[in-house]
């Protein structure tokens, strides 16, 4: 029999004391209801003495659609089928099915939010993977068909970052080719890394300024005394930053030569002994392509609206880094200690990302993707310190305790 302190339920009340705590041993099962996808519990909070039902802040609150309809529907739109023909097959409109990646969407958010946190990632690859929404060209778009940062269609570019030792999705957003846009995901990517991180990208020449807007010192300059406006701070790299470029020579479409070049931080690079390369990323690229049906070329699916396709890439990093089970992370077992009953000896321990990050112990089922729920950071935080397992914040490295050293990492996210 498992104790209350294990249902893993918060309670759902805005108004009480233990408002989303967890297992503190104040809600217990009353008795639960049948629906169409099975029995389902009801809960109640000692504290304020409410009802709620497990579905509560899930993906499945107050659907009367079956939860396994719902999870083929979501499962179909991460392997490449179109929105017009899941649709089709579940006998839902299309509206329907974004609804329920609306959701799903949301939850990856919140899987993100709480679980990429100050990981402690030595190399990040960044990259962008052209994609567009509506139409190939935007209607107010510069020569080359670029969007705008407003703009709701034309070239789009998901941005992705990745740390390859753990093959995690660290952050992706989806924007134009610019400045900007790079920002966004140096900014994303620097909220969840602890310190600085090596990164490593192809040629496109944004990433350098983009990484020193996020990661700089500010050079003041003394007063001279004369008169005149003071000479305004300029923005430095960081002294940790490391930055290596892979730039592909082409000629005629064809692959002729790899140029590789560490654009900042040679010193700390080579101390490293790391190698430049944005190889496993783009095999993510590849993978991405065969998951999501807009990002298929030349198919015919593409995305109608840039939120939607924000969506789809979120619900794909929780739905990867979790869920998925990555071939090259797998570890040989060691002689079965009790033989399977079965022919089939298994050889390997499957691992996500997100294990071999030590994020999370198990391969999550989907149904965990769509309905995990959590503590609200800083209250978990609290708890863990007094348990004594994590050092006070003065102590810890990280981005906290860069400013103590005369720099400062700005953190805009
Ligand atoms: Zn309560």
């Amino acid at each position: 029999m498992r104790k209350p302190q294990d249902w893993g339920q918060p309670c759902p009340n805005a108004d009480c004391s233990h408002y989303r705590l967890m297992n503190r041993g104040n809600v217990s099962a009353i008795s639960t209801y049948l629906t169409q996808s099975g029995k389902r519990r009801i809960f109640l909070c000692s504290k304020c003495k409410r009802p709620f039902s497990e579905t509560r802040d899930t993906v499945f609150f107050d659907l009367k659609t079956p939860e396994e309809k719902i999870i083929m529907a979501l499962k179909m739109l991460l392997v490449k089928v179109a929105l017009s023909d899941i649709g089709f097959v579940l006998g839902v409109t299309e509206a329907t099915v974004l609804e329920w990646l609306r959701r799903a969407a949301q939850k990856a958010e919140e899987i993100n939010v709480h679980l990429l946190r100050e990981l402690p990632v030595t190399q990040v690859q960044l990259d962008e993977m052209w994609n567009f929404i509506r139409r190939k060209h935007a209607q107010q778009a510069g020569p080359d068909g670029e969007s705008s940062e407003r703009s709701a269609d034309g070239r789009q570019w998901v941005w992705i970052s990745f740390a390859p030792e753990y093959r995690l999705i660290l952050a992706a957003c989806v924007g134009p080719r610019t400045f900007a846009s790079a920002v966004q995901l140096i900014q994303l990517t620097a909220a969840v890394v602890l310190g600085v991180p090596c990164f490593f990208s192809d040629g496109f020449s944004c990433y350098l300024a983009a990484l020193i807007e996020v990661y700089h010192t500010l050079k003041t300059f003394p007063r001279t005394g004369k008169p005149g406006r003071p000479k305004q701070p300029v923005k430095e790299p960081h002294p940790d930053l490391v930055y290596g470029q892979v730039v592909k020579k082409k000629s005629q479409g064809r692959l002729q030569a790899l140029v590789y070049r560490v654009r900042c931080g040679a010193t700390r690079f080579e101390k490293l002994g790391l190698s430049i390369s944005t190889s496993v990323l783009e095999r993510l690229n590849l993978t991405l392509r065969h998951a999501l049906a807009p990002l298929v070329r030349k198919g015919g699916s593409f995305c109608k609206d840039r939120t939607q396709m924000r969506r789809r890439v979120v619900f794909f990093q929780a739905f990867y880094n979790f869920a998925r089970p990555h071939m090259s992370l797998r570890v040989p077992l060691s002689e079965p200690e009790s033989p399977a009953s079965g022919l089939i000896q298994p050889k390997w321990r499957h691992r996500t990302p997100g294990m071999a990050a030590g994020l999370t112990d198990h391969v999550w089922t989907f149904r965990e993707l769509l309905t995990a729920k959590f503590e609200p950071i800083h209250t978990k935080r609290r708890r863990v310190r007094e348990a004594g397992l994590l050092p006070p914040p003065a102590l810890r490295t990280g981005r906290e305790s860069f400013p103590s050293s005369g720099s400062s990492i700005s953190k805009a996210v």
